[in-house]
């Protein structure tokens, strides 16, 4: 593998969780397992030898596609199954220890699929340990197995829980603006490249608009930083309800938002973004009198970049504040621009 190939893999490792965890299990299956396979054939049990070869070998098999495909997902879930069923296998030609091998599979379910998946799976494996198992001899080990099983898979459950609420709440942090919960720059740019290729697949027409308050800072130094955030937090709140479902609301940075548009026209942008002007310093107040903002907005070209798009936004915002501030330029427009007179 070259250099970069290598720090490609390690990269994806670190991205993936699905696949690292089904990476580990390969890796845990090489070491654990085919050391066994190898001690069952020297004690001349074929049987097992043979099905501990196969289980590794699929083990194997999988990471490999996990790697090759990239659905971990399904990959995932299959590998869930057939841990399972080897568990069984393995429980029932194995006499005194097979059932031991049920517990790694009891947690490795959780981080390979779903935990509700998990739990069903896992409940299927040990009712058929129990049924099918050669080596649980008396009621009592039967009972016992059945307890700890229960126990390591309660265990395994609502720490998986967990887990899975932790990385949806990381994921969506990761996306949002933590003080008013509207998307940040990062989700802005996929949206941008997402709403270019979807304008030159089906045509749809996009609207972008830039907005920044206008001397925002005056506001802050005067009247505090805490009255500030509760300016952004209303503004946003006023922008998401005068705007449609589909339409998306980002923090650019600072005092300055983008408003992206899905299947609106020229005329229709114009409309909306002088109603936003309208409405925001009607409603948005300080101690000073009402907050206003400065507006640039440009509609999708053909064959436009989606960095074009946005500059020429910010180009006509910056041509908003020049004509001084509280005012609407729509880039391209040749009619006068809709300010505070
Ligand atoms: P202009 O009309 O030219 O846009 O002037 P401005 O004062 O709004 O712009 P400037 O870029 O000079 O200042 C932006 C201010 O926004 C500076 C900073 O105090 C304030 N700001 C940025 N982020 C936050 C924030 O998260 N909370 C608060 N309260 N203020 C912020
Ligand atoms: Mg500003
Ligand atoms: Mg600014």
């Amino acid at each position: 593998m070259t250099e970069l190939g290598f720090t490609a893999a390690v990269r994806r490792l670190r991205t993936d969780f699905q696949l690292s965890v089904i990476t580990l299990l390969g890796v845990a299956a090489l070491f654990g397992i085919v050391p066994f396979a190898v001690y069952r054939f020297q004690e001349l049990n074929y049987l097992a030898g043979v099905a501990d070869s196969l289980i590794s070998a699929g083990i194997i098999a999988s990471v490999i596609y996990a790697w090759m495909t990239g659905d971990t997902a399904r990959t995932g879930f299959v590998l869930a199954v057939f841990c399972c069923v080897a568990g069984v296998v393995i429980g029932s030609i194995l006499p005194q220890v097979g059932h031991l091998w049920g517990y790694p599979i009891l947690v490795a379910s959780f981080f390979l699929t779903r935990p509700t998946t998990a739990i069903c799976l896992n409940t299927a494996m040990v009712v058929a340990i129990m049924i099918y198992g050669t080596s649980l001899p008396s009621g009592e080990s039967l009972w016992a197995f059945f307890a700890t099983a229960t126990v390591v898979s309660a265990c395994s459950f609502i720490f998986a829980i967990r887990n899975q609420h932790q990385r949806r709440e990381m994921a969506m942090l990761a996306r949002r603006d933590p003080l008013t919960g509207v998307r940040n720059r990062r989700s802005m740019d996929d949206a941008l490249q997402l709403a270019v290729s979807t304008a030159s697949r089906t045509g749809t027409p996009y609207a972008l608009v830039m907005l920044d308050l206008d001397h925002f800072k005056a506001i802050n130094d005067e009247h505090g930083h805490a009255l500030g955030d509760e300016i952004l937090v209303n503004l946003t709140k006023m922008v998401e309800r005068s705007t449609r479902q589909s339409d998306q609301l980002f923090r650019f940075g600072g005092e300055e938002f983008v408003l992206l548009m899905p299947a609106v026209d020229a005329p229709g942008m114009k409309a909306v973004v002088q109603g936003l002007r309208q409405k925001i310093r009607s409603t948005l107040t300080s101690p000073d009198g009402p907050v206003t903002a400065s507006f640039g907005a440009a509609h999708l070209e053909g064959d436009e970049s989606w960095e074009n798009w946005l500059k020429r936004a910010d180009n006509a915002l910056y041509q908003a504040k020049e004509r001084g501030r509280d005012c609407v330029v729509i880039a391209g427009d040749d009619e006068k621009p809709d300010c505070w007179e």
